[in-house]
């Protein structure tokens, strides 16, 4: 068991990993970093070359209702861009001959969990693991291009091809269509034995452990996946397992902006923000970070940076413990395809205790609700994935007695968060935000407030626009064009 090597892991999504010219730099950036004598020894976690994911659900969806001749070309395509990825990342013929030849025995062990989801189905089982399974390849097959790519550039560094994390057995969910993953729940300790047999003997020997992200496996032996998008929660799992100094997630932006710089032009990076800030942030749609990124880390106060794979020597964003000074508002967000559900008490004085049912009930159609916007005694409203609207309303109708309880659904809402701890401390802040959207005729359909911020709910297709203005009256003004380009008229005229 390790007991002296102090470790950092560093994580790289999908698109620092998309092609064979970004894992070079990928490579480059772990080579830096293990050279550095001031920094500590990497861990590398990474995850599927961008939309292969993607692809290997549709493979398995197409096996599932056996479309042969399409998952057949799924495959081929999946298999050219990884062998175009080794021409572009490594230069070594000798090496380029091994990896074609490793990535070759790894299609066939996707070729074989292939087969075993297509006896599944045939057998009318279930095919949720081995779905699992057949997901799991993407990052199988990262890791090998990446590690052979660090050694390319002179760095000791090998693939670790079991999985790391142990996960529960993932929970059934009949309404989960063919060709999607259950996300199964990792196991802090069983994880953290693992962990430390995988990755110490690496590290000892001074080679960089190059682990898969978003996978895992039950104590049984099943392939598991920690959920779409999951490989910065695998992170963080794997960088608690190890007791790490700090975990780096590196993707496609500097670090976490106050807005989704896809939307908001004059998005403004943040040099730091609390884990509350961060979670908060994410869970109403911050595309940056998974939602459950912070859950192992947090309570050990572990560093988490967020960084711009393209731009390594921009500092990034540190989510750290919390700081003292109150921010207002930091950053906004956008959680689209929502549902309001309603449950009234046609009683003007009915229960309150009635609150922890429909929760109960909502939790059993595997709803959490993303936001509880409004409750008095006889009314309650929050706001769920508008997917699962309608299992909710259905147990809440069969389940509550209709001549005293009425449940509504209203769909094609969204809600706009205005995240920053002491958000409260400013009076004005809530009234900002409300009087932004009203200033641009946006009809704030109902709301939740506390010390953390204010949530909006507003129709579905007024959400990039309220993001926009909120964003502009709440955080940053934009600066008129116009105005510029008269002051350059001007000077220019002047230096006439
Ligand atoms: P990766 O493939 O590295 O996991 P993701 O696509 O999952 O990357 O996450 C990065 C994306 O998150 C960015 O390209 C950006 O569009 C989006 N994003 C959403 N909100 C924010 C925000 N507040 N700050 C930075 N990026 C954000
Ligand atoms: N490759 C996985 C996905 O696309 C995990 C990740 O990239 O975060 O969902
Ligand atoms: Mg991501």
């Amino acid at each position: 068991m390790n007991g002296v090597v102090s470790v950092q892991v560093l994580k790289f999504g999908g698109t620092s990993v998309g092609s064979g010219e970004r894992i070079r730099r990928v490579a480059t950036i772990v080579a830096t970093t293990r050279r550095d004598v001031e920094e500590t020894f990497p861990v590398v976690v990474v995850s599927a070359m961008s939309g292969i994911t993607d692809q290997l659900l549709r493979i398995a969806r197409l096996t599932c209702v056996g479309d042969e001749e399409a998952m057949i070309h799924e495959m081929q395509t999946l298999r050219q861009k990884h062998f175009d990825a080794i021409e572009q990342a490594i230069e070594d013929e000798t090496r380029r001959i091994t990896v074609r030849s490793e990535i070759e025995t790894a299609l066939t062990g996707l070729t074989q969990d292939i087969a075993t989801l297509r006896e599944t189905v045939q057998a009318g089982q279930d095919v949720m693991l081995p779905t699992a399974a057949v997901a799991s390849w993407g990052e199988r097959l990262s890791v090998l291009l990446v590690a052979a790519t660090l050694n390319d550039l002179g760095v000791q560094a090998a693939p670790v091809r079991k999985e790391v994390i142990i996960t529960s057995h993932p929970q059934h969910d009949a309404s989960q269509p063919f060709g999607t993953v259950v996300g199964a729940e990792p196991q802090a300790e069983a994880t953290r034995a693992n962990a430390h047999e995988l990755i110490f003997p690496l590290v000892e020997r001074e080679i960089v452990p190059i682990a898969a992200g978003f996978i895992g496996r039950t104590v049984t032996g099943f392939v598991t996946t920690l959920g779409r998008n999951g490989s910065d929660y695998s992170a963080t799992v794997i960088g608690a397992a190890l007791d790490c100094s700090e975990v780096s997630i590196y993707t496609d932006v500097d670090g976490v902006l106050t807005a989704d710089p896809r939307l908001v032009a004059n998005a403004r990076l943040l040099p730091g923000l609390s884990y509350a800030e961060a979670a908060r942030l994410s869970w109403f749609g911050a595309k940056v970070l998974h939602p459950r990124t912070l859950i192992p880390i947090a309570p050990r106060n572990i560093p988490v940076r967020v960084r711009n794979t393209f731009r390594p020597h921009i500092r990034g964003t540190v989510v750290g413990p919390e700081t003292l000074v109150p921010s207002g508002a930091t950053a906004i967000t956008t959680h689209r395809h929502l549902a309001l559900i309603t449950v009234e008490s046609t009683d003007l004085f009915g229960a309150p205790e009635n609150a922890g049912h429909v929760f109960a009930l909502a939790a059993r159609a595997g709803a959490a609700p993303v936001a509880i916007c409004s409750s008095s005694g006889h009314h309650l409203a929050f706001v769920v994935e508008e997917q699962s609207a309608e299992s909710v309303v259905e147990l809440l109708q069969n389940d509550m007695d209709s001549n005293e309880w009425r449940v509504r659904c209203r769909r094609g809402l969204a809600a706009c968060a205005c995240i920053g701890s002491g958000f409260t401390v400013d009076p004005m802040s809530p009234a900002r935000a409300i009087t932004a959207l009203a200033r641009e005729r946006i009809p704030v359909v109902t709301q939740g407030a506390s010390e953390l911020g204010i949530t909006l709910i507003v129709e579905d297709q007024d959400s990039e626009r309220a993001l926009r203005c909120l964003h502009r009256d709440l955080i940053a003004p934009v600066i008129p064009l116009v105005r510029h380009a008269h002051t350059l008229r001007e000077k220019r005229r002047e230096a006439r």
